[in-house]
């Protein structure tokens, strides 16, 4: 497997800066993250340094340009999960690559909203579960769906396999986006894509089905949430980091609760602006170098 000193998960303004600082103090940085949303044709008129404003995508190109100056290596890649080590660090799961490193910066911006999927409150901590290598376990030999459209719900769903070989996977009304390499996987693993709506969800003391547009109740013991791409929250849950709602919790040097492991930018909550982002980024940065020349 690829190893890294630092892995950096998010490639807007908090990801940028903190990647300039440990890239510039010689860390070895992979910073994993396509284009933010900010980075279009956005006049951004109240950043530092600009008296007649920078455009967004202008302002993220010239940051990117940066960190690469000093040596940062960044790959517009997805990541669908990580997990701690087995023998200490962190493994990182993107979709073109899976690495192991001694730190991790997580910059993935604001959280993702739940889906509206009638009930879905009710049944929290009842079947409904945000994380596989959290619940699955769970949920053995059971049959479990896996709501979403794209490759992290593959990957979630890949995960199942481990605890029970009757999955499915709702996309919520919206259009597979599952790639072919991972359809041929979900194929091959028997997990069917089912494209249609979720209406309800049933069960006395804990979920036993999902109600699916046009009536059909398909058999669900667990619900897995996985729309859209993985955020800081499904982060969060599987390395275990303290959270205040969707917000990652950091304290005033953008450490979390877990060794190692720091957060920066719109994912730890607060002011949501680009300067911001960009000093939080900068000290995570610093957390990061300081970590790993203690010799972690
Ligand atoms: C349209 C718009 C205009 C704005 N205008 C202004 C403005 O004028 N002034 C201002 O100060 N602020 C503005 N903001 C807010 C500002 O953009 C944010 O506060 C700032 O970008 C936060 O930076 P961030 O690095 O924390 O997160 P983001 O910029 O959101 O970056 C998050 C990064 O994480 C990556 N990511 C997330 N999940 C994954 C994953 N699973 N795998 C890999 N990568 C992942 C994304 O691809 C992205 O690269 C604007 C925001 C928007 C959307």
């Amino acid at each position: 497997m690829e190893s890294r000193q630092l892995v950096i998960v998010g490639g807007g303004p908090a990801g940028l800066s903190a990647a300039i600082y440990t890239a510039r103090a010689n860390v070895d940085t992979l910073l994993i993250g396509c284009a933010p949303k900010v980075a279009g044709d956005y006049e951004i008129d109240n950043y530092f340094g600009f008296p007649e404003t920078i455009n967004g995508r202008e302002l993220i190109e010239r940051g990117k340009r940066q960190a690469e100056r000093f040596g940062a290596v960044l790959d517009c890649d997805t990541v669908l999960g990580m997990h701690h080590g087995e023998s200490g660090g962190f493994v990182v799961k993107a979709e073109k690559r899976e690495i192991a490193c001694k730190a991790l910066i997580l910059a993935t911006g604001v959280a993702r909203l739940a889906p509206k999927i009638p009930g879905l409150a009710d049944y929290e901590a009842k079947g409904v579960s945000y994380c596989v290598s959290c619940d699955g376990f769970f949920h053995r030999g059971q049959p479990v769906a896996v709501a979403g459209e794209g490759i992290y719900a593959a990957n979630q769903a890949l995960e199942l396999t481990a605890y029970t070989k009757d999955i499915s996977i709702v996309t919520n009304g919206k259009k597979s986006e599952i790639k072919p390499e991972f359809q041929a996987r979900l194929d091959r693993a028997g997990i069917p894509v089912i494209e249609a709506r979720i209406e309800g969800l049933s069960g006395e003391a804990g979920l036993e089905s999902v109600r699916l547009e046009g009536g059909r109740e398909l058999p669900a013991h667990g619900l897995f949430i996985a729309m859209g791409a993985a955020g800081s929250g499904d982060f969060a849950n599987t390395l275990g980091l303290a959270r205040e709602g969707a917000f990652i919790i950091a304290d005033p040097e953008q450490r979390t609760n877990i060794e190692g492991v720091f957060a920066a930018g719109d994912c730890t909550g607060g002011f949501l602006q680009i300067s911001v982002a960009v000093g939080e980024g900068a000290k995570a940065g610093r957390g990061a170098i300081n970590f790993l020349k203690k010799g972690a």
